[in-house]
């Protein structure tokens, strides 16, 4: 199989992932179902997790979080320290709030954060509130497998540090162009990483978001034994 032992990806819709571990855990990745054209009845409520994992404080990947995080319990909120406290702040219980380069356990996974190139913020009660840096993580499973979650970003050197130092195994990177980079970027962002199973996203939501998985696959054709393992949102690769 594409991922194989037990990890599964399923994509709710957008920038949204259930991330099922070989371990049995359920981490659930910047959740945004309220008003996503693109969600599937069926995920309309993505289920319990043990851990949320948000990238940034933009709504089409927070949305849903405080209202989730009430009906599900989870046992770990990640997030950057400025968007930690914000939700803090809105009831969100088990907030766990760090900063690039830190590493914290949660359900027996490893989360590192690491830099994403975006911005941050929210619009709440008429203003819009900045919510500290965005970040990607990388995952690590109970089986040493590493997941790298790009969160949105643009494509940028210190990718191949971030190769360098986690050695990736699968990455979910974002495609769609114009919010992010697009599929010409994460070519160059493929080749830097070194990763060579590559899971498309935050592309095909709405109009803007052009970019293709066969483009980035015409894109990165020089990569030898690269997978392009692209869904339809309500899909899961295993
Ligand atoms: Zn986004």
């Amino acid at each position: 199989m594409a991922l194989g032992n037990g990890l599964r990806l399923t994509w709710v819709g957008h920038a949204t992932w259930i991330m099922e571990t070989p371990g049995g855990k359920r981490v659930l990745i910047d959740p945004w179902v309220t008003g996503n054209p693109v969600v599937t009845d069926e995920h309309r409520d993505p289920g319990p997790a043990d851990v949320f994992l948000l990238t940034h404080g933009h709504s089409d990947h927070i949305g849903d979080v405080v209202e989730l995080a009430s009906k599900h319990s989870p046992e770990a909120v990640l997030a950057m320290v400025e968007l930690g406290g914000y939700l803090d702040g809105k009831g969100v219980e088990n907030v766990v709030a760090f900063n690039k380069g830190g590493t914290v356990e949660a359900a027996g996974l490893r989360f590192t954060m690491v830099d994403a190139r975006h911005s941050s913020s929210i619009e709440d009660g008429g203003a819009t509130v900045y919510l500290g840096e965005p970040n990607g993580y990388i995952v690590t499973l109970e089986d040493d497998r590493r997941v790298y979650v790009a969160g949105d970003t643009s494509v940028f050197g210190d990718m191949a540090l971030i190769g360098r130092l986690y050695r990736p195994d699968v990455a979910i990177l974002p495609i769609g162009d114009h919010f992010t980079m697009g599929p010409f970027e994460a070519a160059e962002a493929i080749r830097l990483l070194g990763v060579r199973k590559v899971v498309p996203t935050h592309f095909g939501t709405f109009g803007l978001l052009t970019g293709t998985p066969n483009a980035l696959r015409s894109e990165a054709s020089d990569v030898t034994g690269l997978e392009v393992l692209d869904v339809i949102p309500g899909g899961t690769i295993e």
